[in-house]
C-alpha cells in the first residue's frame, strides 16, 4: 500500500512537482516513518505513543521537531527507532520509505540511517544492514509493479557521541556490493568533531569508501574544515553554515557583491555537494544567523553564487514534508522556474555515490523527464 502523496504544482503551470524525476541524497530512514506504520509497529511490542491516532501523531511529530533546538529535534527519534527493533520492523520501515520516494516521483535515493542504534533486540549490526537491504528491494519491486523506476542505496550513519566509528565504517565496506554506497557520520554535531572519528575516516579512505559529513548545521566553519580535512567528505550534510564564510560586500538592484574565503571557496570550486534541507534548517535553527522564515535561508544566495546546491527532506516525518514539497517552497520564497529545478535534480545526480557512468545515465534520464514536459 503506498500512501498518496501530496500534489503541488510547479506556479503557472499545470506540471506537478511531483511528477519531475528527483534524486534524494540526504533522507533518515529513521525519520521518514508513515505515522500509521508506528502505531501499527508499536502496538506489536508494547511500546507507548504520545497519541494513537495517526494525524495526531503526526502532528506531534512535527510540534515536537519545532522546537528550535537540534537536541530536542533527535529526541523524538526515541519513537521511532523503538519500532525499529527486529527484522520485520526494520523490513517494513525500508520498504516504505522506498515506495514513498517513487510515489513522489523520485528516481535516486540515497537512505541514511545508524545501525548501532537498532540492536536492542539482539539482532547484528550485519544482520541490520541486511534487513535493512531487504526491505529497499521489496519497496523498489513494488514500485516497478505500479510503474515507477527508483533506485537506492544506503548510507550507513555513525553516531558520532559514540564510539563504534571504525565498526561502522568496516560494515559499511563489507556491504559495499550488497547495497551500502557510503559513510555518514551524525547525532550532535557540536562538541564531536569529525576528528574524533578518525580511525573510521583512515579506514574508509584506505577502501576507497566514500563519506559524507553531517557539518555546518548545528556547527559552523571549523566543523566544515573538520568534515573535509579529516572526515575526507566528498559532500557536506547540510553544510548550510558554509555561508558564514561569504561576505556580502554590497548589494544594488541587479547585483550582491561578495567576497568568499578560504574555505567557502574550496567548497564551491571543488563542486563539494550541499544537501540542503529547507525545512529541517529552519526547524533545527541552523539558518538562525540568517532569519527565521524560508526566504532567509542561504540556499538561493549559495546557489547564485555557483555552490553545488541540492535539495533534500531530512526527516520528512518530522518536517511533515517531501522532495516535492521542499522544491514547491523553495519556489515560492524564490522565484524559481523548471531550469532551476533541474540544476537542482542535476547536482544531485552528479553528486551521488555512483558509478561514473551511472552518474550520466541518470542525469540523463532526469534531462529526458524535464525535455520532455
Ligand atoms: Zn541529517
Amino acid at each position: 500500500m503506498t500512501a498518496a502523496p501530496e500534489e503541488y504544482l510547479v506556479p503557472g503551470t499545470a506540471i506537478s512537482f511531483n511528477s519531475l524525476p528527483k534524486v534524494s541524497l540526504h533522507d533518515h530512514l529513521d525519520g521518514g516513518l508513515r505515522a500509521s506504520t508506528i502505531i501499527e509497529l508499536a502496538d506489536e511490542i508494547g511500546l507507548e505513543l504520545p497519541s494513537t491516532d495517526e494525524f495526531d501523531l503526526a502532528d506531534w511529530f512535527e510540534e515536537n521537531a519545532d522546537s528550535g533546538s537540534l537536541t530536542d529535534y533527535i529526541a523524538t527519534f526515541d519513537l521511532t527507532i523503538g519500532v525499529m527493533q527486529t527484522r520485520a520492523g526494520l523490513i517494513r520501515v525500508a520498504r516504505e520509505f522506498v515506495t514513498d520516494l517513487a510515489a513522489d516521483g523520485v528516481v535516486y535515493g540515497e537512505v541514511r540511517w545508524a545501525p548501532e542504534q537498532h540492536l536492542t533486540q539482539g539482532l547484528s549490526l550485519d544482520e541490520v544492514v541486511e534487513a535493512v537491504q531487504e526491505g529497499i528491494e521489496l519497496g523498489t519491486d513494488d514500485a516497478r509493479g505500479e510503474g515507477r523506476s527508483i533506485r537506492v542505496g544506503q548510507l550507513l550513519s555513525a553516531m558520532r557521541h559514540q564510539r563504534r566509528g571504525l565498526e561502522i565504517a568496516e560494515l559499511a565496506v563489507r556491504h559495499r556490493d550488497a547495497g551500502v554506497v557510503g559513510f555518514d557520520i551524525a547525532g550532535p554535531e557540536l562538541g564531536y568533531p569529525a576528528k574524533d572519528q578518525l580511525a573510521a575516516f583512515d579506514y574508509l579512505a584506505q577502501n576507497f569508501m566514500p563519506a559524507t559529513v553531517h557539518a555546518g548545521e548545528a556547527d559552523g566553519l571549523d566543523s566544515i574544515r573538520g568534515a573535509l580535512f579529516d572526515g575526507r567528505a566528498l559532500r557536506l550534510g547540510h553544510g548550510v553554515r558554509i555561508a558564514e564564510d561569504i561576505e556580502i560586500e554590497r548589494q544594488d538592484d541587479d547585483n550582491t557583491y561578495v567576497s568568499l574565503g578560504l574555505l567557502s571557496q574550496w567548497v564551491k570550486d571543488r563542486e563539494i555537494a550541499l544537501e540542503l534541507s529547507p525545512s529541517s534548517n529552519l526547524q533545527t535553527g541552523a539558518i538562525a544567523e540568517w532569519g527565521d522564515e524560508l526566504a532567509d535561508h542561504p540556499f538561493d544566495l549559495l546557489y547564485q553564487l555557483g555552490f553545488q546546491v541540492t535539495v533534500n527532506t531530512d526527516n520528512r516525518l518530522m518536517s511533515n514534508t517531501s522532495i516535492s514539497r521542499e522544491l514547491a517552497l523553495l519556489t515560492d520564497a524564490f522565484g524559481y522556474d523548471l531550469a532551476d529545478i533541474e540544476v537542482f535534480q542535476l547536482n544531485a545526480a552528479a553528486a551521488a555515490f555512483l558509478p561514473v557512468e551511472d552518474r550520466e545515465d541518470l542525469a540523463d534520464a532526469i534531462s529526458e523527464g524535464f525535455d520532455a514536459l
